[in-house]
């Protein structure tokens, strides 16, 4: 029953027009027609003419609290009142209070937070700590995945769509342990063994550490065959190095089970990383460790003029407190195996669904126009997108050949708001 205040900016012709020539030519749009969103509040956005979208893309995957939400933006304007910014020169309740809060979600050793930007930073910065720590350089990540597109994180993320093959030093891409499409089908102790191979042969036997995704986000929602991570983990230790879960998409609740990705997966890594949900759309990012490993940086000085601004951690701890009294990640878990039985069901109807994964509220949804031959509908996604924008349903894709939904909605998403996504891609599907 939110009514958006009235929109008096520039139309959305004028900002493409404005985009197209003042900013990155990179930039790339879903949609035919360009949407200009200008509120929103909690699982929904509305345009400039009000309309309002069930927004099931999230802001990929950060707005888990809901868009907007009041008591995020309280501790915001509290704190922005008080002190924006000052260094880490200085104390800090804020940042120290929400480092604490960090910590108390993590597995028991892991308690010493470094607070960056954003994700790509957040992952720079734990393959540093474990070329440092461990005193060696070669680092292995999974194909498919996305850890960042800065000099190192673009070298670890294995994706030919955000490659510039600038920088690839001392990064070995695994097979990924892909259970629709992957060589050894749902064995991952099977798949691990090629990072064992890669240890073999493509090192001195010594490595700094391996980098993944608990799910591929980016990579098309990516489970990854049950058994790989224990598998490849007791391989890195055994080669000497750490091993690094990026929760950047999956931490924060999203995937329902667990408020973390990597423990549905029993293994306990060295180092995680995050940003996206920890902030609900403000920018912050962060590295979690043991106090044995951050000693590597205690040495020297290492720090960033705004990760653990104080603003960006009162959001953060404001957002975690909200995940916590709401139950979201009990919602996620709920709402999220409902809309999978739902999907899974379209998915009986229509030819073109090849495949339905993803935990919790972190879905995809791939379609194919041969489901014997997996063939990518490439062109299809576009249209059901672009019908799905004018049922007022926005949804997020992805995949290695951009044939995916990604469906990362706020982890308030309801049982209803499900019912109506679904029902709208059953009426975009039935119209191809
Ligand atoms: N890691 C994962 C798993 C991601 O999905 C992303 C972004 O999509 C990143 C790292 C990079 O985060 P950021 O875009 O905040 O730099």
């Amino acid at each position: 029953d939110y009514t958006p205040p009235p929109y008096d900016g520039p139309s959305a012709a004028e900002i493409m027009r404005k985009r197209t020539e003042y900013l990155s030519p990179s930039m790339f749009y879903f949609y035919k027609k360009p949407l200009n969103i200008v509120d929103g509040k909690m699982q929904y956005l509305f345009d400039e003419d009000g309309r309002r979208y069930l927004d099931a893309f999230g802001g990929i995957a950060t707005v888990g609290c809901g868009h907007c939400h009041p008591e995020v933006i309280e501790a915001i304007i509290k704190q922005t009142k008080r002190l924006q910014h000052s260094t880490v020169v200085y104390l800090n309740h804020a940042i120290a209070d929400f480092a604490e809060a960090l910590a108390s979600k993590m597995p028991a050793d892991l308690k010493v937070v470094f607070f960056t930007n954003s994700g790509t930073e957040a992952n720079e910065l734990a393959l540093m700590i474990a070329r440092l720590y461990t005193g060696c350089h070669d680092i292995i990540s999974i194909r498919n995945s996305y850890h960042g597109n800065a000099a190192g994180t673009m070298g670890a993320t294995a994706q030919c769509n955000w490659k510039f093959n600038v920088i690839q030093s001392g990064v070995h891409h695994a097979l990924n342990p892909d259970q629709y499409r992957g060589v050894f089908g749902c064995d991952g102790e099977k798949y691990a063994t090629d990072v064992q191979e890669i240890i073999d042969f493509g090192t001195s036997g010594k490595v700094a550490g391996f980098i993944s995704e608990a799910i591929q986000g980016v990579g098309g929602i990516m489970e990854l065959a049950p058994g790989y991570l224990p598998a490849v983990y007791r391989s890195i230790k055994n080669a000497g190095g750490l091993c690094i879960a990026d929760e950047v998409q999956s931490g924060f609740a999203r995937t329902g089970s667990h408020f973390w990705g990597f423990e549905a997966h029993g293994v306990v890594p060295d180092i995680v990383t995050m940003a996206k949900g920890i902030g609900n759309g403000i920018p912050l990012g962060a590295v979690v460790t043991t106090s044995e490993i951050a000693q590597v940086l205690t040495r020297r000085s290492y720090f960033n003029t705004f990760g653990g601004n104080p603003v960006c951690t009162a959001a953060g701890h404001a957002a975690l407190k909200v995940l916590e009294k709401d139950k979201l990640q009990e919602n996620a878990l709920n709402v999220g195996s409902y809309l999978k039985d739902q999907l899974t069901g379209l998915q009986e109807k229509h030819e073109i669904i090849g495949d339905v994964r993803g935990r919790g509220l972190m879905l995809g949804v791939e379609l194919v126009t041969d489901r014997q031959k997996k063939t990518p509908a490439k062109a299809e996604i576009l249209h059901v997108m672009d019908e799905l924008k004018d049922m007022g349903v926005l949804v997020g894709k992805g995949g290695h050949f951009g044939n995916v939904f990604r469906i990362t909605p706020p982890l308030c998403f309801t049982k209803e708001d499900s019912d109506f996504l679904v029902g709208a891609m059953d009426i975009a599907l039935s119209k191809l």
